[in-house]
Order: structure tokens, then C-alpha cells, then sequence
């Protein structure tokens, strides 16, 4: 069976089914676990960006995994 790692935890995700048990984002595989932490880290700043474009959702998105895959985590509990 295919299994698929997550590019920030590292952790194998096994049976990956797209959009279910992982995301792929930004050309990034992420598990379940840290695309729901990425949903908590940049849900605060995506709510009160003013003026909101998917250009910059897009960036920011991509920006806020690439330091994720650096780090190995991201910055939520
Ligand atoms: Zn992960």
C-alpha cells in the first residue's frame, strides 16, 4: 500500500486518501494533524486581513508551511 510522509511532522501517513487523512498544499504533503494546525495558525490573520485577495491567501499559505517544514511544527498548541 502507498503511505506518503508529511513534509512538517515527518510522521508516515498510511492508506492517504487527498483531502481526508492529508492535503497537499503549496506542493507540500501535509498529515491531518498539521493541516488542522495550520488552519489554527493563520485563521486569526486570514479573518482580519483587510483588503482579503487568494493571491496573498496563497502566499501566505505557502509561507506559513515552508517555515512549518523548518521548524517541524507549526506555532499552535
Ligand atoms: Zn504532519
Amino acid at each position: 500500500m502507498k503511505t506518503l510522509t508529511c513534509d512538517v511532522c515527518k510522521g508516515i501517513i498510511s492508506a492517504p486518501v487527498s483531502g481526508r487523512t492529508y492535503f497537499h498544499l503549496a506542493h507540500r504533503e501535509l498529515c491531518e494533524p498539521c493541516h488542522d494546525k495550520l488552519s489554527m495558525q493563520i485563521r486569526p490573520v486570514v479573518r482580519t486581513k483587510i483588503p482579503f485577495t487568494y493571491d496573498w491567501y496563497d502566499h501566505y499559505v505557502q509561507e506559513s508551511i515552508e517555515k512549518a517544514v523548518q521548524k517541524g511544527k507549526f506555532d499552535v498548541k
